[in-house]
């Protein structure tokens, strides 16, 4: 049987340069049309928006967003709560921060017109009805979250996204400028998710010449920010073209197993890829050596020893957790990839790190 060929839809605006966040009022104003109001979800590390002039008028809902961990989807219902509790359905969400806030907006905007809790839609295509309407502002660059149509929860049971058409942003802005403060290990461990979708994609056999042209420029662009004279410009379409990537590809090994990390411990995403990327000389050799010369030029030091003293209970749960990756498995190791990459394969894998 031959699969069926991928509908590719990308998000239908995007603004791009520096200074564009100055444009954001006259763009929200369109959208307000006199009485609509807006949710604003912003990064906790930025503490107002009129350092950017972003305008917040009084009907308007604000919530500085922990991200300290990642997204829960018992937060994503508690905001939805809150949202509808308050009044009319906002006319946009604002999504003001990284990775994290950036899915923060994606979920909160389909829970509000979607029933029941934000766990129920953890999988693909669940979400039936339109989300409100969504703008998504990346304050650091590399998770693809932008562009990407899922927004990744941590659930009761499980660490998975809301992988939908419904979760990609409506308009995106990407201002350089926005990178400027970001710490360095931040910006490093962040840029690196964009790396590692790359290559998961060049690497994978779901690879096609849509996906392979965005992940080979994605890949020049963040070698260029962090080996070269690369800029903060570099590093934000670098970050959209990774996840344009994956969009019609997938991701590998790598997102698998730190997907377990991350539920075991509370680890960001990106610096849970730059853990297991680590350990993954066999799947991805051609990677290794440029991805550590990048750590070493950044004087990046990777946790370890992290998983040596887990509960057999622990383990075993995120060994469940990297096997419900089963598109990234497939096109990793292929159709048999559970014979290939087993329980006792992924234990050893999680044991060393
Ligand atoms: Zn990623």
């Amino acid at each position: 049987m031959v699969a069926p060929i991928k509908n590719f839809l990308s998000v239908p605006k995007t603004m791009f340069g520096v200074g564009a966040i100055s444009q954001l009022n006259e763009l929200l104003d369109e959208r307000r049309a006199g009485s609509g109001h807006i949710v604003f979800f912003v990064d906790h590390y930025f503490k107002d928006l009129e350092k950017y002039n972003i305008r917040v008028d009084s009907g308007d809902l604000f919530f500085q967003v922990d991200t300290s961990e990642e997204p829960k989807t018992v937060v994503i219902d508690e905001y939805t709560k809150k949202i509808k509790d308050s009044g009319d359905l906002p006319c946009a969400v604002v999504a003001f921060g990284g990775g994290s806030v950036l899915d923060v907006g994606k979920a909160v905007s389909i829970m509000l017109t979607n029933d029941g809790s934000s766990s129920d839609y953890q999988g693909w295509d669940l979400p039936k009805n339109k989300p409100v309407y969504k703008v998504g502002i990346p304050t650091v660059s590399g998770t693809g979250a932008e562009v990407s149509r899922t927004c990744v929860l941590m659930g009761p049971e499980k660490k998975q996204g809301i992988n939908s058409n419904f979760s990609l942003y409506d308009q995106i802005v990407l201002d350089p400028n926005l990178l400027e403060t970001v710490p360095t290990e931040q910006a490093f461990y962040t840029a690196m998710d964009c790396y590692i979708h790359s290559v998961e994609s060049l690497c994978g056999c779901y690879l096609n010449d849509f996906s392979k042209a965005y992940a080979e420029k994605a890949l020049d662009l963040t070698r260029k920010r962090f080996l070269g004279d690369g800029t903060h410009g570099d590093m934000m379409i670098a970050s959209m073209f990774g996840g344009n990537s994956i969009v019609y590809s997938e991701v590998g090994v790598c997102h698998a197993m730190s997907y377990g990390l991350s539920y075991a411990f509370g680890i960001h995403h990106g610096e849970g890829n730059v853990i297991a990327f680590d350990y993954l000389d066999q799947y991805y050799p051609d990677y290794m050596e440029e991805f550590r010369e990048m750590v070493k030029k950044h004087n990046i030091t990777i946790r370890r020893g992290l998983c040596a003293d887990l509960s057999e209970e622990m383990l075993e749960k995120m060994i469940d957790i990297t096997l419900l990756m089963e598109k990234p498995l497939e096109n990793a190791l292929g159709t048999d990839w559970r014979n290939i990459f087993t329980r006792d394969v992924i234990k050893e894998l999680y044991l060393r790190m």
